[in-house]
């Protein structure tokens, strides 16, 4: 069958950026999602569309179509004193923190100055083109369950 609303597409990837340096890949052989749920981004669901098992396709995502632009925003300077461990902290470390909508949001340290600390709730992907090489590798139909779950059931998926 073709990809479509409500199919379960089982897939192999690669991501990489515009230097061609691997960012992510499907680990041990294969990412399953619910096409049609907004469980991927929307350049790569839109690209899939129509796509069967064995095609295999390469595709550009501009961040309009990823995971957004960089919000400067986002980027903001905290007191030390707000964590615990602050002699500890170094650029590149991440933290969960609480986002301006209450949703769980990971937090980057872009710099430590001597009394505050500079992080960027910016997605790491942000910004970004993305460059996806994928091979399709099945395609079913979703069950009842996991169409009003909104996400796939089984070995790969969630597991209730
Ligand atoms: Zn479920």
């Amino acid at each position: 069958m073709q990809i479509q609303p409500n199919a379960v597409v089982t897939l192999h990837y690669t991501l990489k950026d515009n230097e061609g340096t691997i960012i992510d890949q499907s680990d041990d052989g294969s990412f399953l999602y619910l096409h049609g749920a907004m469980n991927i981004i929307p350049g790569l669901e839109n690209a899939l569309t129509g796509k069967s098992a064995g095609d295999e396709i390469s595709v550009k995502v501009s961040p309009e179509e990823g995971y957004g632009a960089k919000d400067p925003a986002r980027i903001q300077e905290v007191p030390k004193e707000m964590f615990e461990n602050a002699a500890d902290i170094q650029p590149g470390m991440q933290f969960h923190a609480q986002g301006p909508d209450g949703n769980a949001v990971v937090v980057t340290v872009v710099e430590v100055k001597d009394d505050a600390v500079v992080i960027d709730g910016n997605h790491a992907l942000a910004g970004m083109d993305l460059n996806f090489d994928v091979k399709v590798i099945d395609v079913r139909e979703a069950s009842e369950e996991e169409i009003s779950h909104g996400h796939v059931h089984g070995p790969q998926g969630h597991d209730h």
